[in-house]
């Protein structure tokens, strides 16, 4: 098991972006992949930041040209992992961690059988179901598709290398620094 590339998956609305920020406070040296979308910038989301926000043609392009680490289909928008900043930041041994949905990180399996795979689990699904409406960046449509999706997403927790419960965010902060941190780095 390597611990150079990490997978971190969870349904949306668990708090897998709040926990990589935290992380990222703690360990600047990490590098968090930045993803391409097709979906639309949430209100505050800056792109080059959060994603790069792409139209469909873009990311069918840069399907075809294999540019790609890992990509999929969630919630009716297309999401992927540019291949080459991974690459580059891998090859220059830092730690990388991906942020994606299951069937990327299901592919991430197949081609990087090594990377350690962490899955964020929610206290409950009424309370995941609470945070997405909370977060209010959804309409109805895309929630009902979020919630229907994270049931699928958690039936799957079990495939892989450690699941961490984010009830308490410094608890989950906590078992992920000493998941990461108790062998160095290889
Ligand atoms: P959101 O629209 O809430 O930002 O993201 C929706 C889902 O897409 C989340 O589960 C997120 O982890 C996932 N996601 C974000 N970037 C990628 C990516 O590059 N590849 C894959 N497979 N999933 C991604």
């Amino acid at each position: 098991m390597s611990n150079l590339l990490v997978v971190l998956t969870g349904p949306s609305g668990v708090g897998k972006g709040t926990l990589l920020q935290s992380l990222l406070l703690q360990h600047p040296d990490i590098y968090v992949s930045i993803s391409a979308t097709t979906r639309p910038p949430r209100s505050g989301e800056v792109e080059g930041q959060h994603y790069y926000f792409l139209t469909p043609e873009r990311f069918q392009a840069m399907i075809a040209a294999g540019e790609f680490f890992e990509w999929a289909q969630f919630a009716g928008n297309f999401y992927g992992t540019p291949r080459a900043p991974v690459m580059q930041r891998m090859e220059q041994g830092q730690r990388v961690i991906l942020e994606i949905e299951l069937e990327g990180a299901r592919q991430v399996r197949q081609t990087a059988p090594d990377a350690f795979q962490i899955f964020i689990l929610p206290p409950s699904v009424d309370e995941l179901e609470r945070r997405i409406r909370g977060r209010g960046q959804d309409d109805d449509a895309a929630i009902a598709r979020r919630l229907k999706q994270a049931k699928v997403e958690l039936a799957a927790a079990d495939e892989f290398d450690l699941q961490i419960v984010n009830d308490d965010l410094d608890t989950a902060l906590s078992s992920l620094e000493a998941a990461l941190f108790k062998t160095p780095l290889c």
